[in-house]
């Protein structure tokens, strides 16, 4: 067991760091086939340094998937990262990169519960009509969970039907109005998520029969990721090995702690253009979508150029709603609703 790292983490004078050291410690000595997804985001840097330290007899695996939309900064990130601690990262390929997915099944708008909610509907023939769930049900048989989503409502043959506040659109303030008054033209899918992201990784940890996944999820970084989770391991059926996330506890000030004292340097997506987080390259997802463009059509120049053509349609479609969201709440204040 490498204990002079952990030895080594007490000079932070930050427990989180100490902790995140003697569990990764124990995760790694307890597992024979250790994974380690890479983003090349600031959070994946910090994981990446606690594994490489702990990791002293080199038996962890690091993987990025490539979701074919992705910033020369972070590749180039990579390239630095596999120098700075000799290593190599295994470049995974999905069968349908992001570009491919929005081609063949649509944009994402929003989120990804809107987007899977709003696709199936669409597959439906959907005429986003406001009528009540019992009504639409007899209507577009098959499409229930879409169809209750839709309604802010469930059915049970015991109960008939009742209200649902989770799961329902009225999560998304003036969203249904808006659909009703502007239904898309075009096809919204969250498939790319399925299949540039979640899809590869599984196949990848089955194809290494891992034991365990490690990520770089922190419990703080808010957002239905982190959301999903209650501590820094699980056991996944889906995937088929454990997940462990050594950062899950870290605040943004523990990262900073990390930083400084290990001295972990992040990617010119951070440095350069000042991104505050690295997703998917122009996901309409992102609140801040227009500051990110901005720096994206600023920095990489032709990146802009595609995401404008993958995901114009969602951006167009997004700010729209922004825009009915903006005169909704300020109609409702002056009582005009
Ligand atoms: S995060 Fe956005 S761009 Fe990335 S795969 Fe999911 S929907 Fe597509």
């Amino acid at each position: 067991m490498n204990i002079d790292v952990y030895q080594q983490s007490f000079d932070t004078g930050n427990y989180t760091i100490v902790d995140s050291y003697s569990k990764a410690l124990r995760r790694i000595n307890d597992n024979s086939t250790v994974l380690c997804s890479i983003s090349g985001g600031s959070d994946s840097d910090i994981v990446l340094d606690i594994i490489h330290n702990v990791d002293d007899s080199g038996k962890v695996t690091y993987y990025w998937i490539d979701t074919g939309f992705e910033y020369q900064a972070t590749k180039d990130h990579l390239d630095y990262l596999e120098n700075k601690y000799d290593i190599q990262i295994k470049r995974i390929k999905p069968k349908k990169s992001i570009p491919v997915c929005v081609s063949e099944y649509g944009v994402p708008f929003v989120s990804k519960y809107v987007s899977e909610q709003m696709m199936r509907l669409q597959l439906h023939k959907f005429q986003w009509e406001d009528e009540p769930l019992k009504v639409l049900l007899e209507r577009y048989p098959n499409c229930k969970t879409a169809l209750q989503w839709w309604c802010n409502a469930y059915y049970t043959a015991e109960n008939g039907v009742q209200q649902m506040s989770r799961f329902s659109i009225n999560r998304n303030k003036w969203l249904k109005e808006f659909i009703m008054q502007n239904p898309p033209d075009f096809p919204i899918s969250n498939k790319c998520c399925e299949y540039a992201k979640k899809k590869p990784a599984k196949q990848f940890i089955k194809e290494m029969d891992a034991d365990i996944e490690i990520t770089g999820i922190r419990k703080s970084e808010g957002g239905i990721r982190s959301a999903n989770y209650k501590s820094c391991f699980s056991e996944s059926k889906s995937k088929g090995c454990g997940t462990y996330r050594p950062i899950f506890w870290y605040a943004d000030g523990d990262k900073r702690d990390y930083e400084q004292f290990y001295g972990v340097n992040h990617s010119r997506c951070y440095t350069e253009y000042g991104l505050k987080r690295t997703g998917c390259v122009g996901c309409p997802f992102n609140p801040r979508i227009t500051e990110e463009l901005e720096i994206i059509q600023k920095y990489e120049p032709k990146l802009y150029t595609a995401a404008v053509n993958i995901f114009g349609k969602s951006y167009e479609y997004t700010k729209k709603y922004r825009d009915f969201v903006k005169m909704m709440k300020s109609k409702d204040k002056e009582g005009n609703l």
